[in-house]
C-alpha cells in the first residue's frame, strides 16, 4: 500500500506532544508523504491550545519542506448532541476537522445510544471530515447507524494506528468487526498515525495490517492513492 498522507498529527501546541510543525514536515518529506495535516486537540482538552492557535493557523504556508500542509483540528465531542469545542467562525478557516470522543473530556457514563447520537449529530457540522478512533471499546457505538450516515455525508472513518498499541486497549478487535461492516456499506476510510512525535508520522503498520486482514478495498482507503485523496479533500 502506497500511503500518501497522514492527517492526524499533534504538535507541541498540545502539551503532551513533542514535535513542531517543521519537524513533522521534514520527517514526512523523508518518509515520502505528499500531504500532512496538523490536528492539535480542541481547547476543551486539558492541555489543548487556546482558540487563537487555530485562528492563526492560516499564516502557515501551503507547502513546507515540499509537503502539502493542511490545517485542521481534533475536535472534542462534548456531549450526546454533537457539541464541539471550537467556534464555527474559527472552524470555518481550517481545511478539515477530526471529531473524537475523549473519555475524561466527554462524559464517561453515556449509554451506547447517547454516544451514537453524538457521532450522528457531529457529522452535520461543517468541515467534520473524519470520525476519530471510533473503535475505542470505552465508547460503545451502534456502528451500523454511524457508518450509514458517514457514507451518506461522505465522512471518513479513521483507522488510528496509535489505538492498536497500548493507548486504547481492545480497539483492534472492535475495529476489525467495524471494518467488516464498513466494507459491506462501502465507507471511505483513512489510516492515520495520531502521532505525538515526528518519528511517528506516516507510521501505519497496525492500521495497514487491520485493513489487509479484512481485505478492505484500496479504492475506499483515501490516503492509499493521491488522486483519490485529492478528490476527497479538494486539494
Ligand atoms: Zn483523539
Ligand atoms: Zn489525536
Amino acid at each position: 500500500m502506497n500511503i500518501c498522507a497522514d492527517l492526524h498529527l499533534h504538535t507541541i501546541a498540545s502539551q503532551h506532544a513533542y514535535s513542531t510543525v517543521t519537524e513533522y514536515a521534514k520527517q514526512a518529506s523523508q518518509n515520502g508523504l505528499s500531504v500532512i495535516g496538523i490536528t492539535d486537540h480542541g481547547p476543551a482538552m486539558n492541555d489543548g491550545p487556546h482558540e487563537y492557535f487555530f485562528m492563526n493557523l492560516r499564516i502557515l504556508p501551503e507547502h513546507l519542506e515540499g509537503v502539502r500542509l493542511l490545517k485542521g483540528i481534533e475536535l472534542n465531542i462534548l456531549d450526546d448532541e454533537g457539541t464541539i469545542d471550537l467556534k464555527s467562525t474559527i472552524l470555518s478557516t481550517l481545511d478539515y476537522a477530526i471529531a473524537s470522543y475523549h473519555p475524561g473530556i466527554s462524559p464517561a457514563y453515556y449509554s451506547q445510544k447517547q454516544y451514537t447520537n453524538g457521532y450522528l449529530k457531529v457529522m452535520d457540522k461543517p468541515l467534520v471530515k473524519i470520525l476519530g478512533h471510533i473503535d475505542n471499546p470505552a465508547i460503545p457505538v451502534d456502528y451500523e447507524s454511524v457508518l450509514l450516515k458517514a457514507k451518506e455525508k461522505n465522512v471518513l472513518i479513521e483507522i488510528n494506528n496509535s489505538s492498536y498499541g497500548y493507548i486504547r486497549p481492545g480497539s483492534y478487535e472492535v475495529g476489525k468487526k467495524m471494518l467488516l461492516l464498513a466494507k459491506e456499506i462501502g465507507n471511505k476510510i483513512i489510516l492515520s498515525s495520531d502521532a505525538h512525535f515526528h518519528e511517528q508520522v506516516g507510521v501505519l503498520d497496525m492500521s495497514i495490517q487491520l485493513a489487509k486482514e479484512v481485505n478492505y478495498p484500496e479504492d475506499l482507503i483515501v490516503n492509499s492513492n493521491i488522486n483519490l485523496f485529492k478528490e476527497c479533500f479538494n486539494v
